[in-house]
């Protein structure tokens, strides 16, 4: 049996890839900020460098990591959007990676709507980690262009350690959703500002239906399997199609 450490695992897809490792006779320790072993805000990195050490500590051997917190585009801060979908990953990620050891797994949930990001200097500031150059740009920036930028930062960042983490024997990959029914989405749904957007979305998806938490947490578990033991460094698109009917050029 292996041990995860997952943040997200409250609700939505989260909720569904923890029932599994669970279920399946695993250890996992989750960080969330409702109803987790570790409840911290991951936009507070103060609570969440404590997290880190705590858990560090206590779990000397991890076999897998996976990011799953996460935001969205209607959350009110978006400063905080930033702090939670990016450093959220990267700090959690940082902060643990030196209990793994070969054969490690670790996923970031990134999203099929970052390539969407038109801020290049987002991007950027993000992976530079310049926080003064994102609070010169934020007032200018949509909550749409820091979820989308948000999620392709971390897509970035992923392929970044890709190299450097596979010679250690450690694959990381994300995973990049279209429209899951979550919790997530129907509060995106219910915004008066997205809402009919969102429906018209939902039935353009080429595969005639909206996606399911199942759906993301089967590709999970095949990320985490030994079967994907020489996928590093991938994004997945997991959305129905979506990403190739609207960039149908792009790989
Ligand atoms: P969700 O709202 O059901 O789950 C998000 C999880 O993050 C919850 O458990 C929530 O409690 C936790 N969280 C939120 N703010 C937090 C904070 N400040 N600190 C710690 N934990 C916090 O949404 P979901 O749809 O299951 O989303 C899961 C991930 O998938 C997110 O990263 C999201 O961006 C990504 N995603 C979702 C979709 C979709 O269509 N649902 C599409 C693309 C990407």
């Amino acid at each position: 049996m292996a041990t995860y450490i997952m943040t997200g695992g409250a609700t939505g897809i989260g909720a569904e890839i923890r029932k599994r490792l669970v279920n399946a006779g695993h250890t996992l320790a989750v960080i969330d900020i409702k109803d987790a072993d570790y409840c911290v805000d991951l936009s507070d990195r103060k609570a969440t460098a404590e997290a880190i050490e705590t858990i560090a500590k206590q779990y000397p051997h991890i076999d897998g990591i996976i990011t799953c917190a996460g935001v969205a585009s209607h959350f009110p801060d978006k400063r905080k959007l930033l702090e939670i979908n990016y450093l959220g990953s990267v700090d959690i990620i940082n902060g643990l990676v030196g209990n793994m050891s070969q054969g490690g797994r670790i996923i970031t949930v990134s999203s099929n709507s970052a390539p969407q990001c038109t801020s290049p200097a987002l991007i950027s500031a993000l992976l530079d980690n310049d926080w003064q150059a994102i609070d010169g740009i934020l007032d200018s920036l949509s909550g749409h262009d820091c979820y989308s930028g948000s999620k392709q930062a971390i897509a970035k960042w992923m392929r970044r350690q890709t190299p450097g983490l596979a010679r250690r024997g450690i694959n990381i990959n994300a995973v990049a959703p279209g429209y899951i029914e979550t919790p997530l989405t129907q509060a995106v749904a219910q915004d008066e500002r997205y809402g009919e957007a969102i429906k018209k979305f939902v039935a353009s998806i080429p595969v005639g239906r909206p996606g399911l938490p199942e759906d993301i947490a089967n590709a999970v578990d095949f990320l985490l399997s030994e079967q994907s033991s020489f996928i590093s460094g991938s994004v997945l698109f997991i959305d129905g199609g979506h990403d190739a009917m609207f960039r149908p050029d792009h790989i």
